[in-house]
């Protein structure tokens, strides 16, 4: 064992939960140190989530433009995909922003060490590197943030070329004929979104209901509505039995609520099922940390069961899995473990997006949710069909929904389908806040022509006012 290092503390993980923590906690002037296992900082949503999701995506939207150019008046006769260059830009950006982290860290003297972290005692814990040595680190506070890999399962484990998580199909060095996705949660719309436009026979099995069924119910309508009218294949209350390979790929079987089995076969299978935390070989077994079906349990502050230890991101429970989420975990956690006074997060007012086409973008309940809580439910609704943004756009499926209070017109929920709606969300976020009522989004003055003039014109429909509609 090397010598001992000693820090104020010390962050296990950079994703977006740990390396928004230790840049922080280096503005509060302490002496920070990020352990992470990978190469590279940034964590999954830099390398194998968010980022390149994103960066593809973009890619398919372009590719969308050329086949439609017709539509805006130029003639494009010749235009195709080029999968390497496409890789290659990718590759930039997540590298421009990795690089990005790194430069922060130094502004911040922030400094950070690759190696496997585990927690070995109170105020310690090991780094084994790539050698396999190993050296103890003491540290005041730590803080946990290893993040989550994709669910896998027996009999459905990635092998890098047919079965694929998020990891894998990142890597492909072509764009696959076929597709069956398993799972649609964000992670498997977003990825039929994106390999559906760039040529790819998509098909998507789910087991619940609907398709994203955390949303509310009419957004999963809307969107199963446009992905059948795209062409995405679309299968729900579909249970995934076997993944069987063959000469050409895959045969995945599933069946039906009525017990009829079917088989898709398909050159790939993306396996897109949930999230599992990293908790397992970190030392927790030894602590007072306590777990919930994998998950690390905290309170409000982000402090574990084991004094000195505080948990953010994926790994944590009941918490959503998204990254600014983790980051804002991250600053509760190392301001909290300053000593300066911080505000817990509110977990009913973070906003969660999907980047499928078209986007989904929410914050806080559902219509359901918001009944089932015993409200007296107001909704306001407006189509982007009546929006001239949308309409110069040549993007005009979807809506926004406002789901309020009638008593006094308290934002208990928004909700959008359609074109660009993750970049519009935040205005409602924002009001939530600000304990805005459905009338001060009426009468915040949006400016036109803009898509945000959908949220406006919704919290007008709320009283039947709605201009355009
Ligand atoms: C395909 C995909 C797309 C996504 N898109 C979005 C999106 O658009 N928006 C959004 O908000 N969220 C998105 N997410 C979710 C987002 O990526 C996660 O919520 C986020 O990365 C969680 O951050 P984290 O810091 O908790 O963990 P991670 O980002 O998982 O980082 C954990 C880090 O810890 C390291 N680590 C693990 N164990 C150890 C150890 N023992 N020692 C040292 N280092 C260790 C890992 O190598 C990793 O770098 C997406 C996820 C996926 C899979």
């Amino acid at each position: 064992m090397a010598e001992t290092a000693k820090y104020d503390i010390v962050i296990i993980g950079s994703g977006p939960g740990g390396y928004v923590a230790a840049i922080r906690a280096g503005q509060l002037g302490l002496k920070t140190l990020v352990v992470e296992k990978d190469d590279k900082l940034g964590g999954t949503c830099l390398h194998v989530g968010c980022i390149p999701t994103k960066d593809l995506l973009l890619n398919a939207e372009v590719y969308d433009y050329f086949k439609n150019a017709k539509e805006f008046g130029i003639v494009c006769k010749e235009f195709s995909i080029d999968w390497a260059a496409i890789q290659a830009r990718k590759t930039r950006v997540v590298t421009r922003l990795a690089k990005g982290v790194e430069f922060l860290f130094k502004k911040n003297k922030v400094e950070s060490i690759q190696g496997y972290g585990r927690w070995v005692g109170p105020g310690r814990i090991t780094v084994t590197d790539a050698k396999g040595q190993t050296r103890e680190i003491q540290a005041a506070k730590i803080v946990l943030a290893t993040g989550s890999e994709a669910k896998t399962f027996p009999g459905f484990e990635p092998d890098g070329k047919t079965i694929l998580t998020n990891k894998e199909i990142l890597a492909l060095n072509a764009v696959p004929k076929s597709m069956v996705i398993m799972g649609a949660g964000a992670v498997g719309v977003e990825f039929a979104s994106i390999f559906h436009r760039l040529g790819t026979k998509v098909t998507i099995l789910e087991m619940l209901p609907r398709a994203v069924p955390l949303e509310d119910e009419e957004i999963s309508a809307e969107l199963e509505k446009s992905f059948r009218h795209q062409g995405i294949g679309l299968e729900t209350q579909a249970k995934v039995e076997k993944a069987t390979k063959t000469a050409n790929g895959v045969a995945v079987s599933f069946t039906r609520p009525d017990g009829k089995a079917q088989a898709i076969e398909a050159e790939t299978l993306l396996v897109a099922v949930g999230r599992s935390p990293n908790t397992q070989d970190v030392g927790l077994e030894k602590s007072r940390v306590k777990l919930e079906r994998g998950f690390v349990k905290v309170d409000p502050y982000m402090q574990t069961g084991e004094p000195g230890v505080y948990a953010i991101g994926d790994l944590v429970a009941s918490s959503p899995l998204l990254a600014h989420v983790a980051s804002r975990e991250g600053i509760v956690a190392v301001t909290h473990a300053a000593g300066k006074p911080v505000e817990p997060v509110n977990y009913t007012q973070v906003p969660n997006c999907t980047y499928c086409e078209p986007e989904i973008s929410s914050v806080g309940l559902t219509e359901r949710q918001a009944r089932e809580a015993g409200h007296k439910v107001r909704i306001g609704k407006f189509p982007f069909a009546a929006n001239s943004k949308a309409t110069i756009l040549g993007s005009r499926e979807g809506f926004v929904k406002i789901v309020s209070d009638e008593t006094y017109g308290e934002i208990l929920g928004v909700h959008m389908v359609g074109p660009r709606v993750t970049e519009m969300i935040a205005e409602a976020v924002a009001a939530m806040r600000l304990e805005g009522t459905v009338e001060d989004l009426a009468y915040a003055i949006h400016p036109h022509p803009t898509l945000t003039e959908a949220v406006m014109e919704a919290a007008h429909a709320a009283h039947d006012w709605a201009i355009h509609f």
